[in-house]
């Protein structure tokens, strides 16, 4: 099964819409959370993912904030500010279908989880030690995670007690060897200083895993987050993918 896996959409709808386009054919979507927040377009980012044929999707932090299931005071002030105005211009079509999403599955040999399998909606996995954590108690030989927007790669192979992190290769399929814990980046706002939107393919058959980017129109999403009211920072760290 060829899966594309997505996460950190953050209502980017233009940057969505990139990834859909650019991805090679697939069976399945994989998305690992945070569908809304930072970006200005909730609902219609939401609308388009629910239509996605053969789709397991996550809730993210971001999408249980704005549910109004994580108070405002755990985010920092933008981000609140911005879950605030989500909160408010979700409709209840939206609400119903982030209501469904579970914050942990099974697939196989992989758990999806959009901070890490532990902890799923609030960890983050950016060093080796919490990935050993999470190591150390997973069930399956991979873990999907999403939630820091950096594409990362760690590997513990059964015969090493101590996990460390892989160089990423982009637009290369890399065999999978257990064990990891995969992140596939961004899609509405990467934090690795490229602002094209990161998302990988997942063959689940053949057991590879394929980094990529899709190039999309940022200056037209800068437009609409400022239309919208929202913070400004909102808008530069897109271009400088911060
Ligand atoms: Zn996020």
């Amino acid at each position: 099964m060829r899966v594309l896996v997505i996460s950190d959409i953050h209502a980017n709808l233009t940057a969505l819409e990139a990834v859909l386009d650019a991805a090679p054919t697939h069976d399945a979507v994989w998305c690992l959370g945070d569908l809304v927040g930072y970006g200005p377009d909730p609902n219609e980012c939401v609308e388009r993912v629910s239509r996605l044929e053969e789709l397991v999707c996550l809730i993210g932090n971001h999408d249980q904030a704005a549910m109004g299931q994580i108070p405002r005071s755990r985010f920092n002030r933008d981000a609140g500010s911005v879950i605030a105005w989500t909160e408010s211009a979700l409709t209840d079509q939206t609400r119903a279908f982030l209501d469904t999403l579970p914050s942990r599955v099974t697939m196989d040999n992989f758990t999806l989880a959009h901070g890490s399998p532990n902890q799923p909606v609030w960890e983050y996995i950016l060093d080796p030690v919490t990935a050993d954590r999470n190591f150390e108690a997973m069930k399956t030989d991979y873990a999907l995670v999403g939630h820091s927007h950096l594409p990362l790669i760690f590997q513990r192979p059964f015969d090493t007690s101590y996990a460390s992190l892989r160089p990423i290769q982009w637009d290369e399929a890399m065999p999978l060897s257990p064990r990891m814990i995969l992140n596939p980046g961004s899609v509405g706002q990467p934090r690795d200083g490229d602002p094209r939107a990161s998302f990988a393919m997942l063959d689940t058959e053949d057991e590879t895993w394929e980094m990529c980017r899709a190039e999309y129109n940022v200056n037209e999403v800068q437009l609409r987050i400022l239309e919208a009211g929202l913070p400004e920072r909102q808008a530069l760290r897109l271009i400088g993918g911060w």
